[in-house]
């Protein structure tokens, strides 16, 4: 449902991307198009396209992702009329695995229109490059063999929705929240590449290698941006009510960002690092200060835990979002408006979200086949965090509530359930939730009693660490624990993570 206000900004961003546009079209056709552009996608494209095409070609994605010295994504888009985003990526990889690539396999965004490979460097397309759902395939004639780097320029269009989510525009259009936007490289772990589709209504959306990024984005002019870390951009072109604007960041999960033009904003005084920053929206200051407070404690915690943190900022922002109390992106997270106006809880949804800083942004997981790993151990580090900062009962007392409570009030309800399988295998959001935040957060629990505080802490700090912008899988898990412990700990994962909830000892 379009709203009149948002109208008005596409509107006015018809208008800015015409006049973007207008040394393609010149000012006869303009007239033609403005009209046309207020009401239609087809005529935004037309426009889009043309803007994206006078782009400079892109330069090689520089940096170093996990996967290659120089691997990563270069994106050009512009955003905004008729909530349609259109650009271009180009990315590079490199192949670490021992195998030769005979495909590339690409996740698209959620809202995704057009996707077409407009170039290829390293290999030879194969057949036609083919969609299935929200997997792009591009098939290899000439294979990469180990070692060497392929890069593609993809060119796509994709809709953002708009309401009250964690993704799209506000119904007012004074908020975008940027994220799942671009076609991105799935991860080819030497066997196969990782491919899953989200749940319709819980769940994350994707699994993405860490990459370095270099971003050029042009947005409505007046929006402050977020980007990972709390970048705020550069600037680097305005032109009427447009402006475009150039980030770097890297290695990072996935480039999501935040604009704004409806925030307060109010930050941490003092030389700590990261530096933190809150954006509330009127009348939550004072719950933006708590917040704040809170994301200090839990960072320093973490980084004690698990490893310094990966960044050298960190925001919390608050969105009026219904679908999620909190949500993780690669330095800064969202919290609904509403657990800001319930004014209770507020400590561990930050808690939580923050722990994601570690578990989902720097050790990656496959959140869509293995959701279990970044949800348990972030609701299994909230209550480390309790524990922490306000003695042994007040961990056991959030663990009881955030994790047993969740699990046991449900349990009859999914008898034949378990925790470790992909999130589209749980009938319902109820189901996935008590299994990969409960149960998956009470086997950590178990874990740790099993192989004592000194080992169990150890093990946690060094998963972490070791594979720093990589990620785990449950194996991974399982070896370095048996590892750390000195013994074999199979009968422990199997009981907790694969069997059906009934076989669980009372
Ligand atoms: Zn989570």
């Amino acid at each position: 449902m379009r709203l009149g206000r948002v109208l008005q900004v596409i509107l006015v961003l018809s208008l800015a991307l015409a006049a973007l546009a207008g040394a393609a079209f010149g000012g006869a056709a303009l007239a033609v198009l403005q009209p046309e552009l207020a009401r239609s996608t087809a005529g935004y494209l037309a426009v889009a396209s043309k803007a994206v095409a006078r782009l400079p070609q892109p330069a090689r994605a520089e940096g170093h992702g996990r996967q290659g010295a120089d691997d990563g994504y270069v994106i050009d888009a512009v955003l905004g009329v008729d909530q349609v985003v259109a650009g271009q990526v180009t990315v590079t990889y490199t192949n670490d695995s021992t195998v030769d690539l005979d495909r590339l396999v690409f996740h698209l965004p959620r809202g995704v229109q057009t996707v077409t490979l407009e170039k290829l460097d390293g290999a030879q397309a194969g057949r036609d490059a083919a969609r299935d759902g929200l997997t792009y395939t591009i098939p290899l004639k000439g294979q990469v063999a180990p070692g060497a780097q392929v890069t593609a320029v993809l060119k796509y269009s994709t809709f953002l929705a708009q309401g009250p989510r964690r993704q799209g525009i506000s119904d007012g259009g004074g908020l975008w929240l940027i994220n799942d936007w671009y076609p991105s490289l799935d991860v080819f772990d030497g066997e196969g590449w990782h491919t899953g589709e989200p749940a319709a209504a819980f769940g994350d959306y994707s699994f993405l290698a860490t990459a370095t990024y270099k971003v050029r984005l042009t947005t409505p002019a007046g929006l402050n941006a977020y980007a990972p870390y709390g970048d705020r951009g550069r600037v680097v072109a305005t032109e009427g009510s447009a402006q475009t604007l150039a980030f770097e960041a890297g290695p990072v999960r996935e480039f999501a960002l935040v604009l704004t033009n409806e925030h307060g904003a109010v930050a941490e005084v003092g030389q700590a690092r990261p530096t933190l920053a809150a954006l509330y929206l009127a009348g939550h200051e004072p719950a933006a200060r708590g917040a704040l407070a809170a994301a200090r404690k839990a960072i320093d915690t973490y980084s004690e835990l698990f490893g310094p943190y990966p960044g050298p900022g960190f925001v919390i922002v608050e969105a009026p979002i219904t679908d999620f109390k909190g949500v993780e992106f690669p330095g800064f997270i969202l919290i609904s408006s509403a657990q800001y106006e319930q004014g209770s809880g507020v400590e561990s949804v930050i808690a939580h979200e923050v722990a994601h800083q570690w578990w989902y942004n720097q050790v990656g997981s496959d959140q869509l086949l293995e959701p279990w790993i970044d949800e348990s151990l972030a609701n299994y580090a909230t209550a480390l965090y309790f524990e922490k900062e306000y003695g042994p009962a007040a961990g056991r007392s959030v663990l009881n509530a955030g994790a047993f409570t969740l699990y046991r009030s449900r349990r009859a309800a999914y008898p034949e359930s378990s925790v470790a399988k992909p999130v589209t295998a749980f009938a319902t959001e109820e189901e996935y939730k008590m299994m990969t935040y409960g149960r998956g957060a009470l086997f950590l629990q178990a874990l740790r009693e099993t192989m004592g505080d000194k080992v169990f802490f150890a093990f946690l700090h060094d998963l972490a660490t070791r594979h720093a912008d990589g990620y785990v899988t449950e194996k991974t898990i399982r070896d370095e624990a048996a590892a750390a412990a000195g013994r074999d700990l199979s009968d422990l994962f199997d009981l907790w993570l694969h069997r059906p909830d009934g076989q669980l000892p009372r």
